[in-house]
């Protein structure tokens, strides 16, 4: 199979990177490869691969759920699509009131993905202060931060090999440690001292706002920190009155073995960003929670204190459809989330005997390690190497440089859980010898 001729792939190097592998159909946690994809040294019989990060994080319950598939269909033949600027619709409405209830804060802003919530949280708490004559112009975000690849969301992102061609475009932001941690860390509570007297000091200087991933920060490699930490933060900015925003994209509807992050941290934001699991993965959807003292700080008979943003797609209702039937899976059945972490556990016990595993970590249905093997970078190639063996064993993981993480579908077996855990072992041998 040949790189095709009209398609341009993300994060991808068509001079480094081995060509992508075709996807015929999937299920549950299987995707099912066309026949002409070559798998080297696979067994021939074998074409189907355990997504075990659930396609870039998306893939809630498992691929092909059929009861969101149902809902979308149904929906289809309803109302496939409405401006949202002049019209609402029950869809919309059910999901605005259904989150609402589950994260505190009673407004909804649709957008299309996980940068642009980011982006409409960024816009919403500078407008907001604006709108009340506030000189208030300090953003706050963590080093390692990931918020994603628009504009705005990269400029409160750390910056990066992903960010550094566009440098000088980004707007500043004061940037603080972010004290992760993870299995048996002597020293995270003295990390966690350093970076809240950073926050101390930034502080000092008038703040709109502070941005978080809650708990796990994802792209820049799985890196946890304590719910203590994010407590003592946001009780700063309380007192302060600068907003939070949490980036729930990835952490969010269970990820973390609640709801949402935020929850688990015990902190409530002024704004979460929501995508990915949204729709159950299934389409394309981000969301924007605020709160309603946000919300009034828009309503003025002055014009230019409107919120001038719009997405051609904003609320559609196939991608509010699927969103509610995935709501209705999570509430049936909290346990596939919140019992998630004691199935990674015993695999992970067995893990941390190895010598090339460090910094072992895990919080619901995401588990990572660091491999001892060179840099602690994303260009480190051992990632790509584990990821080469891991496909030879029927597993499709993505490790983030030397970052080996897995992040599976909720429906996952233990048994496929077990072949996961299988084949990185085998190729942590393989890598490291
Ligand atoms: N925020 C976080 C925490 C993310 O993990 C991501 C995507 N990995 C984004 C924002 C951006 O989401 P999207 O790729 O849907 O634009």
């Amino acid at each position: 199979m040949a790189w095709h001729p009209h398609l341009w792939h993300p994060t991808t190097q068509v001079a480094l990177h081995p060509e992508p592998l075709r996807v015929r159909c999937a299920k549950g946690c299987l995707l099912t490869l066309d026949d002409s994809t070559p798998l080297e040294g696979s067994p021939s019989s074998s074409r189907e691969l355990i997504d075990a990060i659930s396609s870039w994080w998306v893939t809630l319950h498992g691929h092909g759920e059929p009861t969101i598939a149902a809902a979308i269909a149904d929906q289809a033949t309803q109302l496939e699509q409405v401006i949202f600027a002049n019209f609402s619709h029950a869809p919309a409405e059910q999901l605005a009131s259904r989150l609402a209830a589950h994260t505190g804060l009673d407004r909804l802003f649709f957008s299309d993905n996980g940068s642009t919530a980011v982006e409409v949280a960024l816009k919403i708490a500078w407008q907001w202060w604006r709108n009340q004559g506030s000189e208030r112009r300090q953003l706050i975000a963590f080093e390692g931060a990931y918020h994603g690849d628009t504009f705005g969301a990269m400029a409160l992102g750390d910056r990066s090999v992903f960010t550094d061609p566009y440098d000088s475009l980004l707007f500043d932001v004061c940037r603080i440690p972010w004290p992760h941690t993870h299995w048996g860390d002597a020293t995270v509570e003295g990390r966690e001292q350093v970076a809240l007297a950073a926050l101390d000091q930034a502080l000092t200087t008038p703040t709109a706002a502070l941005i978080v991933e809650p708990l796990i920060q994802g792209a820049s490699g799985m890196r946890l920190v304590r719910p203590e930490f994010l407590r003592a933060v946001a009780a700063r900015l309380r007192d302060c009155g600068a907003l939070l925003i949490a980036d729930e994209v990835m952490t969010g509807f269970g990820r973390t073995g609640a709801l949402f992050a935020s929850q688990l941290a015990g902190i409530q934001p002024d704004l979460i960003a929501l995508s990915k699991g949204l729709t159950g993965g299934f389409l394309p959807m981000g969301g924007t929670m605020a709160s309603e003292r946000l919300y009034q700080g828009f309503i003025s008979t002055e014009p230019t204190h409107t919120f001038f943003h719009g997405h051609s797609f904003t609320a559609n209702p196939l991608g509010c459809a699927a969103a509610l039937a995935s709501l209705d899976l999570l509430e049936a059945n909290p346990e596939a989330f919140s019992g998630f972490e004691a199935r990674h556990r015993k695999h992970l016990e067995h893990l941390q005997e190895r010598k090339a595993v460090q910094r072992l970590r895990c919080l619901g249905t995401m588990a990572a390690f660091d491999l001892a093997v060179g840099d602690t970078d994303y260009l480190n190639p051992v990632g790509r190497q584990l990821q080469r063996h891991c496909l030879e064993r029927g597993v499709y993981l993505r490790p983030l440089g030397n970052v080996v993480y897995l992040l599976p579908p909720l429906c996952i077996s233990d048994a496929q859980l077990a072949c996961c855990y299988g084949a990185i072992d085998a190729a942590i041998d393989a890598v490291t010898n």
